[in-house]
């Protein structure tokens, strides 16, 4: 029987959005929520995959996260101010909205996943909370 199992991680992070006219353009932080759920058919034992080894794919993407600050390469000022002031950031060629950090780790994980040798996880689906009450989520088969 097709099943999901999902496993959550949290860390901090800082970001801001050049083009947002309200708050989003200020340099703010969010303790952001990743759920990752994947779907596919248990084993013979009644097992999709082990969470430890979920845990172990997942980790390093959380701790190269984790109290930095998301850089959008496009935006100047930031950069300066980082090149000035080296600490902390994660440099991405996008605008650092939910929707696409939850597509930049769905595509990360997608890798992650096709290294290991687990043909029983189908679909890979990542969901971002930047608040308890907002989230994006993107899907994606693994193969
Ligand atoms: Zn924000």
């Amino acid at each position: 029987m097709k099943t999901r199992i999902a496993k959550d991680f949290r860390w901090e992070m800082g970001h801001r959005l050049p083009f947002h006219d309200g708050g989003c353009q200020n340099i703010h932080g969010h303790s952001y929520r990743l759920r990752v759920e994947i779907s596919g058919e248990p084993d013979t034992n009644g097992m999709l995959l082990d969470y430890f080894d979920l845990k172990t794919i997942v980790q390093p993407l959380v701790d190269m996260l984790d109290h930095s600050f998301i850089c959008d390469e496009s935006d100047t000022v930031m950069c300066a101010f980082f090149r000035a002031n080296p600490m902390k950031t994660v440099f991405v060629p996008f605008s650092t909205t939910a929707e696409n950090i939850a597509q930049y780790i769905l595509e990360y994980l997608k890798k992650e996943f096709s290294k290991i040798n687990n043909k029983r996880v189908e679909v890979l689906t990542v969901r971002i909370c930047e608040t308890e009450a907002t989230f994006a989520e993107v899907s994606s088969s693994i193969f």
